[in-house]
């Protein structure tokens, strides 16, 4: 079963089509990136798959569960609030700037989901916390605030966060785009180690090396089109299509 399906989708901001026509299904354990130029599409596809953006058409499945479909004027239909919010907690996401809550200590960052939303128990929240963080390599941040971190911790505690909710399906829109280049490593170690335990995982990046060794498919975006969906081996080393072959060879 794939644990996300992506059929036609279209989205335009006006008279600008910023996504066309795309599918792509991605099964559980898979490990997808998607590379592309800035103003590709590739953030608004993120945001459309998990209904930060509405759609204009175009069918999308998440854990089997139907979230948008075209009714019979080719428009899309939109799955029910519950439906959504049930939804969203199986999905982890992690960006760019962290958004982390700034008035919440790391530990409560990471425990407010899971008590709130998920009613867990607070204890079993915390210990659950006090795990991940000593995974993250930070067992002694719990109770600092993120404005006293690294760029590099913040991002790991935004990992943290979005792993608390045992998600089946993480998202990283260019989890690295705003660290130096010495914390940028970290950041990737974690999301290299996550593959291995085979989360399924949707990363948006610009680092070609790393994209090329921890995906199962690599999908090229260019101009709201997924130009290339192959393995790291088609797209970045055998790949026919001139657009690629530009695009990748700014990163020689
Ligand atoms: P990428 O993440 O690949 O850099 P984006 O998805 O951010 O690309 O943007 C794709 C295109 O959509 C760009 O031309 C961008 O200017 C435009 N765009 C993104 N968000 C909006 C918005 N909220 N309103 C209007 N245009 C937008
Ligand atoms: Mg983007």
């Amino acid at each position: 079963m794939s644990i996300l399906s992506v059929k036609n989708l279209s989205k335009s901001f006006g008279k600008l089509e910023v996504l066309n026509d795309i599918s792509f299904n991605v099964e559980k354990g898979e490990v997808i990136s998607i590379i592309g130029p800035s103003g590709s599409g590739k953030s608004t596809l993120l945001r459309c798959i998990n209904q930060f953006e509405k759609i204009d058409s175009g069918e999308c499945e998440i854990c089997g569960i139907t979230m948008t479909r075209n009714d019979e004027n080719g428009k899309a239909v939109y799955a029910d609030n519950k439906t959504l919010h049930d939804i969203r907690l199986k999905i982890g996401l992690v960006f760019q700037n962290f958004n982390l809550f700034p008035h919440m200590s790391v530990l409560k960052n990471i425990t407010e989901a899971p008590v709130h939303v998920l009613k867990q128990d607070k204890m079993q929240a915390e210990q659950t916390a006090m795990e991940l963080l000593g995974k993250m390599g930070l067992a002694d941040k719990a109770n600092e605030y993120p404005c006293n971190l690294s760029g590099g911790q913040q991002q790991r505690v935004s990992i943290a966060r979005a792993l608390a909710l045992s998600p089946e399906l993480l998202f990283f829109d260019e989890p690295t785009s705003a660290l130096d280049p010495e914390l940028t490593g970290e950041i990737l170690k974690v999301i290299k180690s996550l593959a291995e335990e085979k989360m399924t995982m949707v990363i948006v990046t610009h680092e070609m090396q790393f994209a090329s060794e921890i995906s199962d498919r690599v999908i090229f975006m260019d101009g709201g089109y997924v130009i290339e969906n192959g393995t790291p081996d088609e797209v970045f080393n055998n790949s026919q299509n001139e657009r690629t072959r530009q695009f990748l060879e700014r990163y020689h």
